[in-house]
């Protein structure tokens, strides 16, 4: 009799109490599939819903192609760490909430750095002054024209740095101009320094494909892998006289100022990477600070002094409708009302007002608007 009530209750333990345990321990132990994020090596989290874990890394990637132009092809979207996805069987309590996986993908090293500009600062002392390269700053600043800061603007010195870097080819095409050539004809009859424009030069057009490569955003490497001409530049032709002007004891000579080479032409520039048209209405001869400048022809000068992004600036109304302006100097010799002779020193060549470095800006003003400059020197 015993026995069989031992024999009894054990079958009710068996049934009421380890049993339904032994069910919810093998649910509990239960794996379910799931979505490892792992970098380096390292698991950061694991995920139930791998689209939406897509859809966070789609959006985290897309954000650096913010200031992109919408037009350039994206070749490549990647990570510079080694990142997988790995799908996995886990138990359902080893799972990490999507916030929290958020959270990890947009976590931040570095948030940028960013500086007001105040009066008289430029592009050239500004990089001088945290130590990089104008090109740098210009990096850090596609959106921004170097020719038109104002005090109160934001620069960013110090790029946004995230934990996970993302690496962007890009593919752009852009329309660009080819500068014309000068071609001059020496006549004996004509004296120094008068020049006589035969046929104005005009501009050619090429399409230029770039292949750019973004590191967060930021522009990383940048190369023309093509260039097609769409129409070759007409040269000028311009007839001067023999008995100076050339040479003054420098490598070139613009006339206005000893320079280097022409840093930037006059027209519409294209931003490769953003794709913003930005107009130059001058020309930009890179020269050595100090240069002499010099005026163009006669006149009578009409501004000499500080003058916003042009700097320490000269304008010399030559009369007929022409004016000439010489901007970002380090010296004015001149003052307002005083009248020059073609040739004399005005100032010297500097980097002030708006400026990516020790160059002249040299603008033509015909009937009040703005000249291909290369058409009159
Ligand atoms: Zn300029």
């Amino acid at each position: 009799m015993l026995k069989r009530v031992i024999a009894f209750f054990l079958v009710v333990i068996v049934v009421f109490g380890v049993f339904p345990r032994l069910i919810s321990w093998a649910d509990y132990l239960k794996k379910e599939p799931a979505y490892q994020f792992v970098v380096d090596g390292e698991v950061w989290f694991t995920v139930a819903d791998d689209k939406a874990l897509q859809e966070m890394i789609d959006e985290y990637q897309r954000q650096f192609l913010a200031n992109v132009d919408p037009d350039a092809i994206v070749k490549k979207i990647s990570f510079v760490q080694d990142v997988q996805v790995l799908p996995v069987e886990v138990r359902k309590d080893q799972f990490d909430p999507l916030e929290y996986a958020r959270e990890k993908i947009y976590a931040v090293e570095n948030e940028a750095v960013e500086i007001t500009i105040k009066r008289g600062d430029n592009f050239w002392n500004l990089a001088r002054t945290y130590n990089m390269t104008v090109a740098d700053l210009e990096i850090l600043n596609p959106d921004v024209d170097p020719h038109r800061i104002y005090p109160g603007d934001k620069l960013v010195i110090s790029p946004f740095n995230p934990v996970l870097d993302v690496l962007i080819e890009l593919e752009n095409t852009v329309v660009e101009t080819v500068p014309f050539a000068i071609q001059y004809q020496k006549n004996n009859n004509m004296f120094t320094h008068e020049k006589q424009i035969i046929r104005p030069g005009v501009e050619g057009e090429k399409e230029v494909v770039y292949h750019i490569t973004l590191r967060n955003g930021y522009q990383d490497t940048l190369e023309a892998i093509k260039e097609t001409v769409l129409k070759e530049p007409t040269n000028a032709i311009v007839r001067v006289g023999t008995r100076t002007t050339v040479a003054r004891g420098g490598r070139v000579n613009f006339g206005v100022v000893q320079g280097k080479r022409i840093s930037s032409g006059y027209g519409w520039r294209i931003h490769p990477i953003t794709g913003q048209r930005r107009f130059h209405d001058g020309l930009d001869i890179a020269a050595n600070h100090g240069n002499p400048v010099y005026a163009y022809t006669d006149g009578r000068v009409v501004e000499a002094g500080w003058n916003g992004g042009y700097g320490n600036c000269i304008l010399i109304d030559h009369g007929n409708g022409l004016k000439t302006r010489y901007a970002h100097l380090s010296r004015i010799d001149v003052r307002v009302g005083q009248k020059v002779k073609v040739g004399q020193r005005i100032g010297a060549v500097g980097s002030t007002g708006n400026s990516t470095g020790p160059h002249l800006h040299f603008e033509v003003i015909k009937n009040g608007k703005t000249q291909n400059p290369l058409n009159y020197l």
